[in-house]
């Protein structure tokens, strides 16, 4: 699958948890949820996630860094693309991971909350899930090497294929739908406090 199809389906995994957990959402674990879609292609040669630039400014004014690029060309010249990192191997790993990094960031930067492993972590299964589904399939149980597929061969499809483009085009609709949910709810919360503010004068 295409690096922006595997972006958006990360981003998915945010309203799928908040559906489920119930916990409080923000705009950061959007960007934690398509991090996670992007990594396991670190493994390959050239990938969405190897060139993903931060950055300000434009043209000659513009100040950016590749902070996955040496990562990326590291791992892509020790591993095969799709095999270990596209493993749930590689999962459990990201999540034990994630869990230590985000409970020590956590203490420095107090909105990343707990939740943000468990979204990079879900978004990061949600790549093996959308490449299991392609002709290709994935290594999921390394170091068993054999490709796994999700759907039954007539069903699977080509990266770039039009199927792919119509997941794109309806997880990108159902993630607009959900942030703009949030922030609606967000602002009434915000009215329910401020009257609750006023309430209190009497
Ligand atoms: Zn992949």
């Amino acid at each position: 699958m295409k690096g922006s199809t595997h972006t958006v389906i990360g981003a998915n995994t945010v309203w799928i948890l908040t559906l489920f957990s119930g916990f409080s959402w923000n705009p950061f674990l959007i960007i934690a949820g398509a991090l996670g879609g992007l990594l396991p292609d670190l493994d390959a040669s050239d990938s969405k996630i190897k060139h993903l630039e931060i950055g300000y400014g434009k043209g000659r004014n513009r100040m950016a860094i590749k902070p996955f690029y040496l990562p990326s060309m590291i791992i892509s010249s020790l591993f095969k693309h799709r095999g270990v990192l596209h493993s749930l191997f590689a999962v459990i790993l990201v999540g034990w991971g994630s869990y230590f990094l985000f409970l020590f960031l956590s203490q420095w930067v107090s909105f990343l909350t707990q939740e943000f492993w468990l979204v990079l972590t879900l978004g990061y299964l949600s790549h093996l899930v959308a490449d299991g589904i392609t002709k290709y399939g994935v290594p999921v149980f390394w170091p068993w090497n054999r490709n796994i597929h999700l759907l039954p061969r007539l069903l699977r499809f080509r990266m770039g294929s039009f199927t792919e483009t119509i997941i794109f085009i309806v997880l990108l609709f159902t993630l607009g739908l959900f942030v703009l949910n949030s922030y609606q709810n967000l602002n009434l919360s915000e009215l329910v406090l401020a009257n609750g503010g006023g309430n209190m004068i009497y």
